[in-house]
Parts: C-alpha cells; structure tokens; sequence
C-alpha cells in the first residue's frame, strides 16, 4: 500500500480554514490531526476535537519525550502536533491534513519533503478583519495582535506551494482537493504504479 501524504494548511486567522478544514474532512476521505494547545477553549469547543487542550506543563512534557513532530508559539499559546497519530495514519495510506501555522508549516516541509503546502487567504483584508471581529470570541488585543501576526504570515506566503481564496466555501474545498488529486497524479508519485503495469504487460506479450 503507498503511504498517505501530509497536507499542510495555513491562512490567517480569520481566514475561515477551520471551516474548509473541516468541510474537506466530511466531503473528502482526508483525516485530520488534532493539535494540542495551552490556549483556553473557546465556547463550543470539545477537548479531544477541535484541540487537546493542555497546560504549559503538559504541554512542556509533550515535547520533552518527543511526543510532537512540530510546535510553534502563536501569540501567547503554544500549539503543537501529536507524532503518533500523524505517522500511524500515514503509514496507512491515509492523506492527512494538518492545520498550522507558518513555522510549523516550514518544519513540516523539513521532515516531510513531499507535504503539500496550502495557504488560505480572504479575498481582502476587510474581510479578514470583519471575520475576526464577527467571530465574537476575541478581545480587542487579541484581534491587533491577530492582525499584526497575519502581516507577518503574509510574509511567509511565499513559502507555500499553493495559495487558494476561501471567497466562496465550497470552490475553496473542491480547489485544495483538485490540487491533492492533481499532485498525487503526477508521475513522481507514480513510480510503483508505472513499473508494476509494465511488468505485467510485458509478462503477458
Ligand atoms: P487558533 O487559536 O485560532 O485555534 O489557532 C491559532 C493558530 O495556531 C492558527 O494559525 C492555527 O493554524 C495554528 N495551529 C493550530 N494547531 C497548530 C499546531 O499543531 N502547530 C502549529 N505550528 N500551529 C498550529
């Protein structure tokens, strides 16, 4: 069986990854790493689903025993992303989609030469802005340091493999599906399935 690949997906905060994330997920067969976090929940979210949600301790202990195969720091929280379940997943065929920021995105590419890396971006920044405004959950420091964090990330935009515009949800899924299609039909990934079809034709001529 060929190994899973991972999809690596930033945006700005705001951007509505979450959501396409998790569309992709109930639309496509990707499955999703969950990260672990020391940021607070916010209302509506379930430890175990949208995150684990740790204290810095744990957190701490997570990486000392090499339980993560990247984390980051993000405005005043650490975030990280479990190893087992990652490398199970992959050595099962599956495609598995991470949604982190750019550092860690950088550090997965390191590892994992053949991740592909998406970034989600609004149309504008008034959207981005009014999202993060609308979301409700974030106090007005959160949002400038949110803000000033995206004009940082926009930096790193060139770092990623594709960029798509989350302007319309649907368009936004069916595009980062086209491209994880389109990539795992290149002839690089192709290698076996090319051989393997040979020696059988050739067996029978
Ligand atoms: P939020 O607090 O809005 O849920 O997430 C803040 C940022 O942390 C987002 O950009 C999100 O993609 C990123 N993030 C979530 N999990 C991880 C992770 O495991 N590793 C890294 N490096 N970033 C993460």
């Amino acid at each position: 069986m060929s190994k899973g690949r991972l999809i690596v997906i930033s945006g700005f905060s705001g951007s509505g990854k979450g959501t396409v994330v998790k569309k992709l997920v109930e639309k496509y067969d990707y499955s999703l790493s969950i990260s672990a976090t020391t940021r607070a929940p916010r209302e509506g979210e379930v430890d175990g689903r949208e995150y684990y949600f740790k204290t810095v301790e744990e957190f701490k202990s997570l990486i000392d025993y090499n339980g993560l195969i990247e984390w980051a720091q993000y405005v005043e929280n650490f975030y990280g992303t479990p190893r087992k379940f990652v490398e199970d997943e992959i050595k099962s065929g599956k495609n598995v989609i991470l949604e982190i920021e750019v550092q860690g995105a950088m550090s997965i590419k390191s590892q994992y030469p053949d991740a592909l890396l998406i970034f989600i971006s609004t149309k504008d920044v008034e959207t981005l802005h009014d999202r993060l405004v609308n979301r409700g959950s974030e106090t007005e420091d959160v949002i400038k340091k949110r803000m000033q964090r995206a004009a940082e990330e926009a930096e790193s935009m060139e770092n990623y493999e594709f960029i798509v515009i989350n302007d319309e949800l649907d368009k936004c899924v069916d595009d980062i599906h086209s491209i994880v299609v389109s990539e795992s039909c290149k002839k690089e990934n192709r290698t076996e399935f090319m051989i393997d079809i040979k020696n059988q034709l050739t067996a029978q001529a």
